[in-house]
């Protein structure tokens, strides 16, 4: 049977915006050394801003803008969403056919009839497109039209309000490590990681590179060591599912994670996850 006090530690992070499905995951949380953060809207506001617009090959700035808020019309990504914002214009969307959204890359679709391909270096490599090296230090959305580069455009996020604090919190209740899971590129994970003070980070990961890092993470730890990932659901359910204990972040994240999730924490807020650990023994605390 289930001692009683559980049932107050679940009710007791509820009314803190935390849901634990069960009493096992609660005991979990006790058990937690590693932490690992997915990056966008996890960690990072997820609210990207077009920052500079870089036409190639006799585009032009307002162009190359259109062509990639047509191309990104029916993403839901947080990456589409900004360079819709920054258009601002309505988007003629029965132009855009033979839509094709790819995970970690980027989007390929017919736009008026030609082939526009927006998305990272991948996707660019992916699709036997080259293009001159650009020492950009954001998010960079590369854009092709047939198979001819176009130019690139760069968005910016921000960092949590309370990031930095979540992961001191962390620290303070005896979490070892703090890790964070990206499929951006490298020079923006790594001055979130230093910013944020996190113990590690691994970048350019697809979905499924993300899986593979939560196992890595999970072999190398103790046997009664948990790791938790904590994620706002964008192509991330199944590291949710994978990790000891699943978090999904933001309560309106997608469906599929939040029944996935292990842990569901209502607000955006990354510092819930520290107080989600010090409920967990304070529960244990007050049962045995
Ligand atoms: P994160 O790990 O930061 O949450 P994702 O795995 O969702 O990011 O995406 C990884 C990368 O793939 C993005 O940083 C971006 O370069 C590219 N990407 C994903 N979706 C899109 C899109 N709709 N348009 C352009 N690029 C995209
Ligand atoms: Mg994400």
């Amino acid at each position: 049977s289930i001692p009683l006090g559980y049932f107050g530690g679940v009710g007791g992070a509820a009314k803190r915006g935390i849901l634990v499905k069960g009493s096992t995951f609660l005991d979990a949380l006790t058990r937690v050394k590693t932490v690992v953060f997915d990056k966008t809207g996890t960690l990072t506001k997820g609210v990207f801003k077009v920052a500079q617009i870089v036409p190639k090959n006799g585009v032009t700035q307002d162009e190359l803008l259109q062509l990639a808020a047509e191309v990104e019309s029916h993403s839901n990504h947080p990456v589409a969403e900004s360079i819709r914002e920054a258009y601002g214009k309505k988007i003629d969307d029965s132009q855009v056919e033979a839509y094709e959204e790819i995970a970690g890359h980027g989007i390929r679709a017919l736009v008026r009839n030609r082939l526009v391909i927006a998305g990272n270096d991948r996707l660019l490599h992916r699709e036997n497109i080259s293009h001159d090296d650009c020492d950009i230090k954001g998010t960079v959305v590369h854009l092709a039209v047939d198979k001819g580069y176009a130019g690139y455009i760069v968005i910016a996020d921000e960092l949590k309000d309370d990031a930095f604090q979540a992961i001191q919190a962390l620290k303070k209740q005896g979490v070892e490590q703090t890790v964070m899971l990206t499929g951006d590129n490298r020079a923006v994970a790594e001055r979130v990681a230093q910013n944020l003070g996190l113990d590690a980070y691994y970048a350019e990961l697809l979905p499924e590179g993300k899986v593979e890092a939560i196992e890595k993470l999970i072999s190398q730890s103790g046997k009664n060591n948990k790791v938790v990932f904590v994620g706002d659901g964008i192509n991330d359910a199944p590291v949710i599912a994978r990790a000891d204990v699943g978090m999904a972040m933001g309560g309106l994240g997608s469906d599929a994670a939040i029944e996935t999730a292990d842990v569901v924490i209502m607000t955006d807020a990354p510092s819930k996850v520290a107080e989600a650990i010090k409920t967990g023994k304070k529960t244990r605390q007050i049962v045995w």
